[in-house]
């Protein structure tokens, strides 16, 4: 971090100034110009607010130098994160790492058949987790809400007839009692800068898929990650589902640059969801297939055995027919990658 001094500023408050940044834990050198001091500190800022020391009286600018996140950084953990997760009978699997992730499911829990003969679909086609909202965020109150507990007991019926582990949002920290089955908690991009949900999520020990925000940049997100991380909970997959921006030809901005820009400031698996980020089934498996050639650690997909009849986001949900021949496509690829399919 460089901290510019304003013009003029006295050598004693300089003085004193350096004692209070050295009382931060790091290393202050200073540089006097024939107009203006420069301070450069040199250690982990990750703890120093720099609005804080933009209203200091002595205070003309300050340019970080180091990005404000440390756990989530790969500067400090060079090599990549795999998360495993035990699917139960000796089985692990792995995202990240060299491991792509295929999770797919439906939008939300419907029903017993629809849970169930979905799971067993994108199971035979290879996905390597089931998705399936019980707890929904929805922008209408008077929308389906999700099934909730029931929701979740059926998602655990369709874990244990397929072996599949199960990724489902949590929206409130009191959810957390009923999700001991869950594999990965998911939460959603309303939720990415709900800190006080992220800070809870930071004491408990599952896998984390974290969402992009609706309108969050890669800090951000990274920023958020960092929160869990703090907490203690390292295991996180980010996720990037799109971003608000002016054109509303598809529901979102699929951000794909996303993915190499939060690959290269962090050890994380990045996975991108093509189904939030698009709006669109058709599109869904071009989208699919760019996320992976983009250097993903896989996709989350929504399907569905009748999209138009959906509950929830029927009109991005592919079937299990095209999510099959989807897989077929995203396993040449992965191949060509060099990752494998956990
Ligand atoms: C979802 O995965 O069903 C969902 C609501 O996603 P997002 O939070 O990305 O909108
Ligand atoms: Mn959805």
């Amino acid at each position: 971090m460089i901290i510019a001094l304003k013009h003029g500023a006295a050598t004693d408050k300089i003085g004193s100034f350096k004692a209070f940044l050295e009382g931060l834990g790091v290393k202050v050198h200073i540089s006097e110009g024939a107009s203006q001091t420069v301070l450069g500190l040199v250690g982990d800022t990750s703890g120093i607010d720099e609005d804080a020391l933009m209203s200091h009286h002595l205070v003309e600018k300050v340019i970080r130098v180091q990005e404000p996140y440390k756990r989530a950084n790969r500067m400090f953990h060079p090599e990549d994160t795999r998360i495993d997760i035990d699917a139960g009978r000796g089985q692990t699997r792995r995202i990240g790492a060299g491991y792509l992730g295929i999770i797919a499911g439906p939008c939300s829990v419907e029903t017993r058949g629809q849970i169930v003969s979905v799971a067993k679909a994108v199971k035979e086609a290879g996905a390597g987790f089931l998705r399936g909202g019980a707890f929904k965020p929805r922008t209408s109150p008077y929308s389906f809400q999700g099934l909730g507990c029931r929701g979740l007991d059926l998602l655990l019926e369709a874990k244990k007839e397929t072996g599949l582990p199960i990724v489902t949002e949590l929206m409130s920290i009191r959810q957390l009692e009923v999700f001991d089955g869950v594999d990965i908690i998911q939460v959603g991009a309303r939720n990415m800068q709900n800190f006080t949900l992220l800070k809870e999520l930071g004491r408990c020990r599952k896998p984390i898929l974290l969402k992009r925000g609706l309108a969050s940049t890669i800090t951000e997100l990274l920023m958020a990650a960092e929160y869990i991380m703090s907490g203690g909970n390292e295991s996180i997959i980010l996720c990037e589902r799109g971003i608000r921006t002016f054109d509303s030809h598809t529901r979102n901005t699929l951000d794909l640059s996303a993915v190499p820009a939060l690959k290269r400031h962090t050890h994380l698996p990045v996975i991108v969801d093509p189904s939030h980020a698009t709006g669109i089934a058709w599109m869904v498996p071009a989208m699919a297939k760019a996320a992976i050639a983009a250097g993903a650690d896989g996709v989350i997909v929504e399907v569905h055995n009748d999209p138009e009849k959906a509950l929830c986001d029927g009109e991005q949900s592919i079937t299990p027919d095209a999510f099959a021949t989807l897989m077929e496509i995203l396993k040449r690829y992965a191949e060509f990658e060099g990752k494998l399919m956990s």
